[in-house]
């Protein structure tokens, strides 16, 4: 049962939350459900959670068009421009900005909508090669760029930690997010106050909470592995 599933991770986030001395109520989980039918966020959401993410733009939408409209979606997949205007205004936080590029044409498209559209930095903490994000040297000056577009809220950060068998290894590269954030924050730059961290999948989220995640992105440890045979 995706139930079972669910208590599980909830109740491993409030024990990291406890070790760590954090409130839970300062961790949102959010459940990917990339690849899945319907029928299992109906599932998930009859549990209470609001909050899905999603890596595909026509995944979205359809999902977004269909499910209930109190469900708050995050766009977590890389996102290429000419898609920008399916997501923006209909995914609340997207967390995958990663090129000026990128940043602009969301921004153009919130101006055109009357909105402004929460959006998260990708860092490639661990820089490895196969990985999209700014690396943490490049996220100041990336930061500083696309702060005065005025179509984007940047809220924060969002990363993708290298697959380990031991998600302690993974401890450092939070961290490290973590304090990228802080010492961001602490340079005044205009317009950029940021409070989130995206970070901790299915292998990590524990390590990522106890390391100040605000979201984490946890897909199989709730809806079991995904099957991209079809
Ligand atoms: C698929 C995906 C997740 C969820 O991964 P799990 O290991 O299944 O929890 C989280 N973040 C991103 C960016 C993803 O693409």
């Amino acid at each position: 049962m995706l139930k079972d599933n669910l208590i599980e991770v909830e109740e491993h986030i409030k024990k990291a939350c406890e070790k760590s001395g954090r409130n839970p109520e300062d961790v949102c989980l959010v459940a990917v459900s990339k690849t899945k039918p319907k029928e299992m966020l109906m599932e998930v959401y009859d549990c209470g959670i609001r909050q899905f993410g999603e890596n595909y733009v026509q995944e979205m939408v359809d999902k977004t068009d269909t499910l209930p409209k109190d469900i708050t979606w995050h766009m977590i997949g890389h996102l290429q421009r000419n898609k920008v205007k399916y997501v923006v205004g209909r995914a609340a936080l997207i967390h995958s900005v990663d090129s000026e590029r990128l940043a602009v044409a969301i921004s153009d498209d919130a101006v055109k909508k009357g909105l402004v559209q929460d959006i998260l930095i990708e860092v490639n903490v661990a820089g490895e090669e196969n990985k999209f994000g700014v690396t943490c040297d490049e996220a100041e000056e990336f930061v500083k760029k696309i702060a005065v577009l005025p179509g984007i809220r940047i809220r924060g950060f969002m990363t993708s930690a290298p697959f380990v068998e031991n998600p302690e290894d993974n401890r450092k590269y939070f961290r490290e997010l973590k304090q990228l954030l802080v010492d961001i924050n602490n340079k005044n730059i205009d317009n950029v106050y940021m409070n989130v961290l995206s970070m901790g999948m299915t292998n990590d989220y524990t390590v990522a909470v106890e390391e100040g995640a605000t979201h984490v992105r946890v897909g199989t440890a709730i809806f079991g592995a995904r099957d991209y045979s079809h």
